[in-house]
């Protein structure tokens, strides 16, 4: 089993090539839920929805979220009716976030409520969110503190932000689950996505930490110079104190990565970086991406114990 970190975009994309080399069944999806939402009937969980429409082959690949073709007449006539919602959401899209909506009011665990969804929708790998205990990433711009959601997509991230928080009620803990599959793994893959908003969230859940060190991992950085290719990570890192670049994505990762990947274009190398193709526009580059961290995790532990 060959186990991903992942949020909504970068991973996402370089798990669409691991399906090029490995089964589904083989393929393990540990996803953040610090961006999930309660919307208008039901519960968004952005990161999760776009790996179950990936696996489910009904994921919007122009965009990375959302169902190809969906339509949006509900959230059309919401807005009509004075209904604030600043997230496009499509009809399809809402029908998955009212009945994950509905079996969370029913007591299910969002563990539980996503291995059902993806049952139903025919997906074969395991895709797992980090925690059942809800925990959100806010940024504090301008004396303000606001959900990420509200940052990135009401403001399109066009505002300064101060800090990164993580609200949560109880620390969000690994779900046993999600230990399991670390325990198991042959190989782990921290995939290029945001190392603030979507990975640090699940080095943070209590457990994942200590189950990294008795396996493989890779990294692959999202930024190429100091630039990511999409998103906010750059005003992120910044926030939390990083450089914006693949430097500062290492040292988000200190201690816990035995192999580093950058792109061959960034002109910032760093010490003992392997050089690829991470740019996953098309996808075999993706493919031959997956294929190369496979080959690097069969060789083992690099790290120090
Ligand atoms: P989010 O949940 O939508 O923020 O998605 P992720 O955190 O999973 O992904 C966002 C990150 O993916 C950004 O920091 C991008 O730089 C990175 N990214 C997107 N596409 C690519 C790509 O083709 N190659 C690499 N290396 N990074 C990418």
């Amino acid at each position: 089993m060959i186990v991903f970190l992942s949020g909504g975009t970068g991973t996402p994309k370089m798990v669409r090539g691991m399906r090029e080399v490995l089964p589904d069944e083989e393929i393990t999806v540990i996803v953040n839920t610090a961006e999930d939402l309660w919307i208008p009937g039901g519960f968004l969980s952005p990161d999760i929805d776009t790996l179950l429409y990936l696996f489910a082959g009904s994921l919007n690949t122009d965009t990375w979220w959302g169902i190809k073709g969906d339509s949006c007449h509900t959230h059309q006539e919401l807005l009509r009716l004075g209904v604030d919602e600043y997230i496009t959401v499509g009809d399809r899209d809402r029908a998955i976030h009212i009945a994950r909506g509905e079996m969370l009011r029913k007591g299910l665990t969002l563990t539980e409520a996503t291995l059902a969804l993806g049952r139903a929708l025919g997906v074969k790998a395991r895709i797992l969110p980090m925690t059942d205990s809800p925990v959100a990433t806010m940024v504090r711009a301008g004396g303000r503190e606001i959900h990420f959601q509200e940052y990135w997509v009401r403001h399109r991230g066009r505002i300064g932000i101060d800090e990164v928080i993580r609200r949560w009620e109880v620390p969000p803990r690994a779900t046993p689950e999600v230990l399991s599959s670390l325990r198991e793994a042959r190989g782990v893959i921290i995939g290029p996505s945001n190392p603030i908003s979507s990975i640090l969230p699940i080095l943070e859940c209590e457990g994942v930490r200590q189950a990294l060190r008795n396996v493989p991992v890779v990294a692959v950085s999202p930024f190429i110079g100091d630039s990511p290719i999409s998103g906010p990570a750059a005003a992120l890192m910044r926030a939390r104190g990083y450089s914006p670049d693949s430097a500062g994505t290492c040292e988000v990762y200190a201690g816990l990565v035995d192999y580093f990947i950058q792109d061959i274009r960034d002109p910032f190398p760093v010490d003992g970086s392997i050089r690829a193709d991470t740019l996953m526009d098309r996808p075999r580059i993706a493919a031959d991406l997956a294929s190369l961290s496979l080959t690097l995790l069969s060789k083992g532990r690099t790290r120090d114990r």
